[in-house]
C-alpha cells in the first residue's frame, strides 16, 4: 500500500511528535428528512452533505487545529471519500504520511437526521476494518516519534492490541473506548488514560458487580480496577471526571448554549492528548479539554466545529 504523501515525514523535524492517532476515517453522508423511514419505506430527504469524520480522523484534526504536531495512522480507500479525508487532515496540519490507501472503499457513515435532531446511522467500515496489526508493526518507527499515542475502537480490536504492544516505554497510550467494546486485559493494562462517555462507561460495565447501582464516580473506579493508570469519563454539559489511584475529581464544563454536539467527545480527546503531550498533569489536561469540548458544541458539525488555539483564547467561551 502506498503512503498517502509519498513517504515524506513533515512532522518529524526534531524527531518528536506530540500525538500519533491510530484509528478510523469515515466519510459522513448526511441527509435531513422530515421523518426517518420505517422498514420497507422510502422517504425523500434534503440534498446530500458529505463531511470528513470517523473518530480517529476527528481526534487528529482536533489536536492539530490546537497546534499539536500530529500524525494519523489510518486506512482509506483509493476513492473520492479517501481524498476528502486526506485533504481535511492536511488542511488541519496533520501529517498523513502514515495513512494507507487502498484495500477496500473508504469507510462511510450513512446518517439520516430528523427535525428534532435525532439520527439513524449505518456504518460501512470499509478500509477501517482492513487496518491490520501488520500495518501497526510497519509503522513502529512512526509510533516511536510520539509523546502520546491514541486509539479508538472503530478499527479491529487485534489492531488496537498491536498498538498497545508496540507503543514504546515512555510514550503514553490513550484509549478512547468508543464504540464500547470490552478491552482485552493487556490493552487495559497498557493504557495510561482510558476515555469514555457516560453511555460507554455503562456499556463496558454491564454485568460487573463492582459498578453496582452506581453513579459516574463509582463507574470510573470500577473501570480503573480493570488496569488503566487513569480513567476519564465525559459527562456532556456537566464536564468530565478524572479517576486515578489518588481519587476521583470532577471538572465542570463552561456553560454554553449547545448548537450541535456531534464530535464533542472527539474534540475533548484530541485536546486532552495535546495537553498530556505538553506535560500537563491529567486534571489540568482535562480542564483544557472541557473548554475545547464546550466550544465545539457551540458550532455545527464535527471537524468544522473544532477551535484553533487562537479561537479558544478569543471571545468564544
Ligand atoms: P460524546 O460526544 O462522546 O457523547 P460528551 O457528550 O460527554 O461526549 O461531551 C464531551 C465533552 O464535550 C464534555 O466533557 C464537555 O466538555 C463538552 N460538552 C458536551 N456537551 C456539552 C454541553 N451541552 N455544554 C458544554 N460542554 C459540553
Amino acid at each position: 500500500m502506498a503512503a498517502a504523501n509519498g513517504g515524506r515525514d513533515p512532522g518529524a523535524e526534531d524527531g518528536r511528535r506530540d500525538l500519533v492517532v491510530v484509528g478510523s476515517a469515515n466519510a459522513d453522508l448526511v441527509v435531513t428528512v422530515d421523518r426517518r423511514p420505517a422498514a420497507g419505506e422510502t422517504v425523500l430527504g434534503s440534498d446530500l452533505a458529505v463531511h470528513p469524520g470517523g473518530k480517529g480522523a476527528n481526534q487528529a484534526v482536533a489536536a492539530a487545529r490546537l497546534g499539536a504536531r500530529t500524525a494519523l495512522l489510518a486506512r482509506v480507500g483509493d476513492d473520492a471519500h479517501g481524498r476528502l479525508l486526506l485533504d481535511s487532515q492536511r488542511a488541519a496540519g496533520v501529517d498523513t504520511g502514515g495513512v494507507l490507501v487502498g484495500g477496500a472503499p473508504t469507510g462511510v457513515a450513512l446518517i439520516t437526521v430528523d427535525p428534532s435532531g435525532d439520527n439513524s446511522i449505518v456504518v460501512a467500515p470499509g478500509a477501517n476494518a482492513r487496518l491490520a496489526p501488520a500495518d501497526v508493526r510497519a509503522a513502529r518507527g512512526l509510533l516511536a516519534t510520539a509523546r502520546v499515542v491514541s486509539v479508538q475502537l472503530e478499527i479491529p480490536l487485534e489492531t488496537v492490541a498491536e498498538v498497545a504492544r508496540t507503543v514504546p516505554p515512555g510514550t503514553r497510550l490513550v484509549v478512547n473506548a468508543s464504540p464500547p467494546v470490552p478491552l482485552p486485559p493487556a490493552v487495559a493494562a497498557a493504557c495510561a488514560v482510558l476515555v469514555v462517555n457516560e453511555h460507554e462507561a455503562r456499556v463496558l460495565l454491564e454485568g460487573d458487580p463492582a459498578a453496582g447501582a452506581s453513579g459516574p464516580e463509582e463507574r470510573a473506579r470500577a473501570l480503573l480496577a480493570r488496569g488503566p493508570q487513569a480513567v476519564v469519563v465525559t459527562l456532556g454539559a456537566a464536564g468530565a471526571l478524572v479517576a486515578d489511584r489518588r481519587g476521583v475529581v470532577r471538572v465542570p464544563s463552561p456553560a454554553v448554549t449547545p448548537v450541535d454536539t456531534t464530535g464533542a467527545g472527539d474534540a475533548f480527546t484530541g485536546a486532552l492528548c495535546l495537553r498530556l503531550a505538553a506535560g500537563d498533569d491529567l486534571a489540568a489536561a482535562v480542564r483544557f479539554a472541557v473548554r475545547v469540548g464546550a466550544v465545539s458544541v457551540t458550532r455545527r458539525g464535527a471537524q468544522g466545529s473544532y477551535p484553533t488555539a487562537a479561537q479558544l483564547d478569543g471571545p468564544t467561551p
